[in-house]
């Protein structure tokens, strides 16, 4: 390439390109966020005029307690995002960690509920033709480009893990007002095998929603009156999370479970072409 073409300086491409990225992470997350009221949006006024019964379906107790928890989730990215948009304001340049945990949290939680309102909305959220198909099948490209959500999740994990980075990510939660949420993180992933996916997966995981916590709870992201509410939403999100925390001795049923797959593609006939790197779907 002539050297005229060349924009800056060798090796600067990276750092381009990372930031190129991170700030893309957030916009990525303002999309999901978005798309997410739409979806709200949309199946509410279809749920508003559609009569269960003697009830108009948004007075069902279920759905209306489904309508409120995806309102929370509404809460929590969009206070996400202030943070993450708020260190671009401070700092010049958005906080690597905080964008993808924001555009992970965005991304996963549109995709959600646009799958719920699809649910709401029946057939007429399936047909194609019609508004939350489109956003459902838009929201779903959101997990995937700019960083598919487990390759930022993993890297979040090894970031929280690794005694190299770990300092940075105590920091971010120091500056949220959080430092105890990062120790007791480290602490529970204390003895867990830092190389293994599943452990980085869950380490990615426990910073995400520990990181949504500790900027709900900070109060100055959210002006919203159901703020706590949304606090306590993602403190039952962590919960939840903790009953799947990968095992300590994971290798027999890491063991089965490929055996039942290898079985289960020997009897389709896949097994060779998957072990062959030319090989084809039968
Ligand atoms: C709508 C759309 C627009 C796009 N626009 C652009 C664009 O403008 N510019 C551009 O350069 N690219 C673009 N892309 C490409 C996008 O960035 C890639 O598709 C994305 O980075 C994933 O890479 P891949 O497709 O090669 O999948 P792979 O790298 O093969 O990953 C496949 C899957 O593997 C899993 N995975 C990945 N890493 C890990 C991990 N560490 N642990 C566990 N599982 C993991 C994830 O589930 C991932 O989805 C776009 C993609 C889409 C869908």
């Amino acid at each position: 390439m002539p050297r005229s073409y060349v924009l800056s300086r060798d090796q600067d491409g990276w750092g381009a390109a990372s930031s190129s990225m991170n700030r893309g992470r957030i916009g990525v997350a303002a999309m999901g966020l978005g798309a997410l009221e739409r979806a709200i949006q949309v199946a509410a006024f279809y749920a508003s005029h559609r009569r269960l019964g003697k009830l108009r379906m948004i007075e069902n107790s279920y759905i209306e307690q489904l309508f409120g928890q995806m309102v929370l989730r509404r809460e929590v990215v969009k206070a996400m995002l202030a943070a993450s948009c708020q260190l671009v304001s401070a700092q010049g340049a958005p906080n690597v960690h905080l964008a993808s945990a924001t555009k992970v949290l965005s991304s996963e939680w549109c995709g959600l509920v646009a799958d719920q309102c699809v649910q709401l909305l029946g057939g007429r959220g399936y047909d194609e033709g019609a508004p939350l198909a489109k956003i459902y099948r838009d929201a779903r490209s959101l997990r995937i480009f700019e960083g598919p959500t487990e390759a930022l999740l993993s890297h979040l994990g090894r970031c929280l893990l690794s005694k190299a980075t770990r300092d940075e990510i105590a920091d971010l939660f120091r500056s949220v007002g959080a430092a105890s949420g990062h120790a007791a993180a480290i602490e529970e992933l204390s003895g867990l095998n830092e190389t293994d996916g599943a452990v980085l997966i869950y380490a990615g995981w426990l910073t995400t929603l520990g990181l949504s916590k500790a900027v709900m709870s900070a109060g100055c992201f959210s002006a919203s009156d159901c703020a706590a509410a949304a606090a306590h939403l993602v403190s039952s999100e962590l919960a939840t999370l903790r009953t799947r925390a990968p095992a300590r001795q994971s290798v027999e049923v890491r063991n089965l479970a490929s055996r039942t797959l290898t079985t289960f593609l020997e009897r389709c006939g896949l097994f060779d072409s998957l072990t062959c790197p030319h090989g084809r779907l039968p």
